[in-house]
């Protein structure tokens, strides 16, 4: 089967993790912080905490953030139920917001409009660069600005893109974003994920919720201490720790991303060119002053020829995917009883279909995706 995502390890990658195994500290060392520090300086952001997922990176920013009982955060529809279980994590409820039909990424003028409607304004809203394309980021901002909510990026997919010449992770728009390092995004630490930010102190906590909420620096402990042995539970934390193996694993990948990154948007533009005369395939939506990470490539297809063309690329050894189901379809959600269904999202997810993209697949690869959607879709 050709998947829709798969890591690529070098022989780099394999030393550097030996090399951790070799030396007297394999987790709580200083690969962490030397990985850290990497991806702040790839994406221009002062601050980084580094955890052992993405879904934690998710969780210790709300935390940070001080969502709880009582608050409500806003989050993109369609995204990974991880993009919205983290704030449920924190006690606060969830509502969602409807997407634009063509990347599948928060519709900034439904945000607005639902932002002036609601009886409950969001405390913050977390938005998904869905499929690696950055979101509308400055309207998102001057929004918070003016209800005066909190914004998380889920930036799980779009590590390496980019919005208006910087790059996602900046933080020029957002208090926190949030990178997730699982083996099907732009680089891997087996499991492994980041927070990163501008702001000391929320670095400062997000770092606390992620180790127990434990402190060790005295600045920061509450009364007279006993000796040099002590440290103070301060949060109720976790134990979220990256460790130093998977730290060195990620600083030797970071080294490529730029590459992986080029050779995504290459395969990209190669399906933009060899799938633009099918009639029956609406291609993604494109943003001119955004560089797509392109994590996916989500095509669009007839819903009621949707179940054929995925079952046929299946059967072709080809791994369509859907990504995602909207977030209130799940049981979960759907039992609470307070989701009703989103109108574009809706439209949107009956749809889409992921085809596979990632620099660890050949050129054939994509010929064969490419000639079997044609072949498949010529029977529809
Ligand atoms: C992968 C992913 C996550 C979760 O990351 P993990 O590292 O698997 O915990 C969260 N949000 C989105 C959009 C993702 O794709």
């Amino acid at each position: 089967m050709i998947p829709y995502g798969k890591q690529i390890i070098s022989q780099d990658d394999i030393d550097a993790v030996v090399n951790i195994l070799r030396s007297p500290l394999i987790t709580q060392g200083p690969a962490v912080k030397a990985f850290e520090d990497a991806v702040a300086g790839y994406c221009g952001a002062k601050y980084a905490a580094a955890v052992n997922s993405g879904t934690a990176a998710l969780h210790i920013a709300c935390l940070a953030l001080g969502i709880g009982a009582g608050d409500t955060v806003w989050v993109s529809s369609v995204s990974f139920v991880a993009s919205s279980n983290c704030a449920l994590y924190c006690g606060a409820d969830v509502d969602f917001v409807d997407l634009e039909y063509g990347t599948g990424n928060m519709d900034m003028d439904r945000l607005e409009a639902k932002l002036e409607s609601a009886r409950i304004r969001p405390k913050a809203v977390i938005v998904v660069h869905l499929a690696g394309m950055p979101a509308d980021l400055e309207k998102l901002h001057e929004l918070s600005k003016k209800y005066g909510f909190k914004i998380i990026e889920d930036a799980c997919h779009a590590l390496g893109a980019a919005y208006r010449g910087e790059k996602i992770g900046s933080c020029r728009y957002s208090d926190i974003t949030v990178f997730s390092f699982h083996p099907v995004k732009a680089i891997t630490t087996g499991e492994g994920g980041m927070a990163v930010t501008n702001d000391a102190e929320l670095h400062r906590r997000m770092k606390l919720f992620g180790t127990h909420g434990i402190t060790r620096d005295a600045e920061f402990m509450e009364g007279e201490t006993d000796g040099g042995w002590v440290y103070q539970q301060l949060e109720l934390g976790y134990n979220y720790r990256m460790p130093d193996i998977n730290a060195a694993l990620g600083i030797s990948q970071l080294k490529n991303l730029d590459e992986w990154i080029r050779i995504r948007n290459e395969y990209a533009d190669f399906y933009f060119d060899r799938l633009k005369d099918i009639e029956q395939i609406e291609l993604p939506g494109i943003c001119d002053d955004r560089l797509c990470a392109y994590h996916l490539f989500v095509i669009k297809v007839k819903p009621d020829r949707r179940r054929y063309v995925y079952d046929s690329l299946r059967e072709a050894g080809i791994g369509a995917n859907v990504h995602y189901i909207p977030i209130y379809h799940q049981p979960y959600y759907r039992r609470t009883g307070r989701y009703k269904p989103l109108e574009m999202t809706e439209k949107y997810y009956s749809r889409i279909l992921t085809i596979p993209l990632c620099p660890a697949l050949k050129q054939k690869d994509l010929d064969y995706v490419a000639e079997e959607l044609k072949r498949i879709c010529s029977k529809i």
